[in-house]
């Protein structure tokens, strides 16, 4: 704890993240991947990490803004879902990029549903009353909200509500129960929240954090690339791949060629590989990263 000052290490952010369930894992292989180092396993109620001043709380989900509006907790990991659903007093840090799926509405199969007028005067069972009373005022709808806490699914089947809106993510659980998305509500993924007023020293602790999280997310959005080109096609190649500053360029034995090592994003990868083959590239390797700083 070298790095971090006095007055910190006498602080600890407290995180609540989900016990069990579908956000388990991510939130604690984020925390990991952000280099925290926790000495126990889950079985526990909270745990401490060796190498940083952070402690995570393990609690349902649906409790953690609570948790983090009452400072129990300084912060937690929830599906945004949860976090809109709950209207705690919390904040929205960052998104994760994990646990995505989509609130959505869906309907009995035998139904022929041609649009969301089809939702007036129905039923709708829903873990999540409040976003979906929002759907349906932004909407102009006029329909009943049956609250239920869970297997909202089989609601249609047993005749209590006309319709669900739950969270999809393959749709097989719906198929499973007869039913056919017709809506999408929301888009969720998991999100870090923190509490209102945080004192400076959690703060500071939870930038900290934040900048390490972020630092993994780039890493994972961009690929180390490494290329051999004749050297006329330097030039050109760096226009398409122009890395963090700009490329590293060595000279191969072979003359009139040059290696290229460089920084690509995953989302247009493919398209600029093409473009630099066209250029002359070959021997082209791709190895990825695991921190990136900007
Ligand atoms: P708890 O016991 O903590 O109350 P839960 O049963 O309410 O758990 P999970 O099913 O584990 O909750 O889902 C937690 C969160 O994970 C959801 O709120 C949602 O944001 C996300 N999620 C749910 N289902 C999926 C899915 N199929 N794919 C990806 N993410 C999902
Ligand atoms: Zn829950």
């Amino acid at each position: 704890m070298a790095m971090l000052n006095d007055k910190m290490e006498t602080e600890i952010v407290r995180i609540a993240v989900q016990k069990s369930g579908r956000l388990q894992e991510g939130s604690i292989q984020l925390l990991k991947e952000s280099s925290l180092r926790f000495s126990n396993g889950k079985d526990q109620l909270k745990t401490k990490a060796v190498n940083f001043p952070v402690e995570l709380l393990f609690l349902r989900d649906d409790d953690i803004p609570q948790y983090v509006e009452d400072g129990v907790a300084d912060a937690g990991i929830v599906g945004e879902n949860v976090f809109i659903e709950k209207q705690k007093n919390n904040k929205l840090v960052n998104r994760l990029n994990f646990g995505i799926c989509r609130l959505s509405l869906a309907v009995p199969r035998s139904v022929e549903y041609t649009n969301i007028q089809w939702f007036n005067g129905k039923n709708i069972a829903t873990s999540y009353p409040f976003i979906v009373r929002q759907f349906l005022e932004q909407n102009n709808i006029q329909a009943g909200i049956h609250e239920i806490s869970g297997s909202v699914e089989i609601a249609p089947g047993i005749g209590l509500a006309d319709a669900i809106c739950d969270i999809v993510s393959t749709g097989s659980t719906l198929l499973s129960n007869g039913l056919k998305e017709v809506e999408v509500v929301l888009r969720s993924e998991a999100v870090l929240i923190a509490g209102p007023d945080l004192s400076a020293a959690k703060q500071s602790i939870l930038d900290k954090l934040l900048f390490r999280i972020e630092a993994v997310q780039k890493a994972k959005n961009n690929k180390y690339i490494l290329l051999n080109c004749p050297n006329e096609a330097i030039e050109p190649i760096t226009r398409i791949i122009p890395g963090m500053k700009s490329p590293t360029i060595l000279p191969l034995a072979k003359k009139g060629w040059s290696s290229l090592h460089s920084v690509v994003d995953e989302n247009d990868f493919w398209e600029k590989i093409d473009q630099m083959k066209a250029l002359g590239a070959e021997g082209i390797l791709v190895i990825p990263i695991e921190k990136m700083i900007l």
